[in-house]
């Protein structure tokens, strides 16, 4: 008799999980899948250390042919999933389609990011969601400092080294506190006009930064970002963005050429196209994660609706430690379905939360202990070590020379920013030239770039 077909889809906090666990417990029983279109695992909570020049970008992706012994890797995307007939199709990086049969599947693709209606945002904002984000950021923040030095007028260099970050969650906050070291660190080689330093907003529509955490967290959150000169302004978003500026909603305009997006993240529209009962677009399961009237599937992380045991009637919030937890479950359980170990709920304990600030500072609650300044940043950086299930030799090595040496200020131009527009249902992939721009690759000097996606490199 063959054995059974195990595929897990996405393999970020939910699915990497899943995969290890299964291959532990299920490895002798059948053979698993997993399909991913990059051959890594993320590390997201260390994505403001690549984009602001502290990590180099493989630091933070752990090879998954390396760590998932007995699990076959399928390089591609999911772009249907027929239920009745148990099988996902599915598109390689090179365009080929491939179908995938299954036993037990479980979905666990993540979420994109969230996009609101506000005019001119999807146009000349970049959300922050994926690697290739990380790399433009990081190239696209030292070339407004280096056109900013070189800029024929105060005006042109002011609105180029004004960066404005939508969102004040751990996403963006995060960012515009590693950002603001980085762009003093740029400055001190390349010295602006005398009185010129760059300028971070970091705007929310909540009344306090990080409004989901603790407000012990976001007290300490705002008092380190005030103090290196973040303008951060709640109950402020952004009326309408252009190619050189942003409308606040307070009526104020600020000239600028980075728009960062970070209002927050939808689930992967995957899972709407299944049919199946969501909750603002997370795919609905039972507390043993999974779907009702389709045993044989199971889901997890942000991309489902995972019954929260602490607090009936909710779901767990999107979050990596959720999504790594729920992984340990959907693995156990799948399993058990095959007949090896019992099934059980998912339970979750609340650990408490970390928020990176850059340098020796960080905002954390440990086990509900409130904790700032150089031994929260040591607690954040200890936990990070401890959660990554790879590369951490080369993450420590990293954040030491970071300490000992100035930033590298160059920018290699390989992420362009037509590449990683902001409506995206893959921003782990940048996106490639367009078939109908008939073999011009934008890339190539002497090739112009899709007319309707300015190259900004040019601007
Ligand atoms: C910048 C940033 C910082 C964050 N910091 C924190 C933090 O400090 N603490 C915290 O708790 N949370 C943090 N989060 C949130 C956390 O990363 C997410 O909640 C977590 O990654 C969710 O895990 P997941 O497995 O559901 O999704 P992901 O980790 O996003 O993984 C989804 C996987 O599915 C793959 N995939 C997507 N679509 C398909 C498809 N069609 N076919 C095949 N594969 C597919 C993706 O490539 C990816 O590998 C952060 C998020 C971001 C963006």
């Amino acid at each position: 008799m063959s054995r059974p077909r195990i595929v897990v889809v996405g393999a970020g906090f939910a699915g990497y999980r899943t995969a290890r666990t299964l291959s532990r417990l299920a490895r002798d029983k059948a053979d698993i899948t997993l399909l991913n279109p990059t051959d890594y695992f993320l590390y997201l909570p260390l994505l403001p250390h690549v984009a602001t020049g502290v990590l180099e970008p493989r630091r933070v992706t752990v090879s998954l042919a390396g760590t998932l012994p007995h699990v076959r890797l399928a390089l591609g995307e999911a772009d249907d999933i027929d239920l009745e007939r148990h099988t996902v199709t599915y598109t390689d990086p090179e365009g080929e389609r491939g179908e995938l049969p299954y036993d037990r599947l479980v979905l666990s693709v993540g979420s994109v990011n969230k996009l609101l209606p506000v005019p001119g945002v999807a146009e000349h904002a970049h959300g922050f969601r994926g690697m290739p984000e990380a790399l433009y950021l990081r190239d696209h923040i030292t070339r407004q400092i280096e056109l900013a030095a070189a800029a024929p007028d105060p005006e042109t260099c002011r609105a180029r080294c004004t960066f404005v970050v939508v969102g004040a969650g751990y996403t963006g906050v995060e960012l515009a506190a590693h950002g603001e070291l980085f762009t003093d660190a740029l400055v001190r080689k390349q010295p602006l006009r005398q009185g010129i330093r760059p300028r971070w907003l970091l705007l929310d529509l909540a009344d306090r930064v990080l409004p989901e955490l603790d407000r012990r967290l976001s007290a300490t959150a705002e008092r380190v970002l005030r103090r290196r000169g973040v303008d951060v302004r709640t109950g402020t978003s952004v009326k309408e963005a252009t190619s050189d500026g942003v409308l606040l909603d307070d009526g104020d305009a600020v000239d600028t050429r980075t728009l960062v997006w970070c209002v927050g993240v939808r689930p992967d529209p995957l899972v709407a196209g299944l049919g199946r009962p969501l909750e603002k677009g997370r795919l609905r399961v039972d507390s043993c994660l999974q779907v009702p009237g389709h045993p044989e599937v199971f889901a997890c992380g942000d991309a489902a609706a995972v019954p929260d045991a602490t607090r009936p009637g909710e779901f767990t919030p999107m979050t990596a430690q959720h999504a790594w937890r729920q992984g340990v479950t959907a693995g156990r359980n799948v399993a058990a379905s095959l007949g090896v170990g019992t099934r059980r709920a998912y339970r979750h304990r609340d650990l408490g939360f970390i928020v990176d600030l850059g340098g020796v500072q960080a905002a954390a609650n440990p086990l509900g202990v409130p904790l700032s300044g150089p031994l929260a940043g040591a607690v954040t950086r200890g936990y990070h070590l401890a959660a990554m299930p790879g590369n951490r030799v080369r993450v420590a090595a990293d954040w030491l020379l970071d300490s000992v040496l100035p930033r590298q200020a160059v920018q290699l131009g390989l992420v362009r920013s037509w590449s990683v527009p902001l409506e995206s249902a893959s921003p782990e992939l940048a996106r490639l030239p367009h078939p109908d721009d008939h073999g011009r690759d934008p890339r190539v000097p002497g090739h112009s770039p899709p007319k309707e996606e300015p190259d900004d490199q040019q601007q």
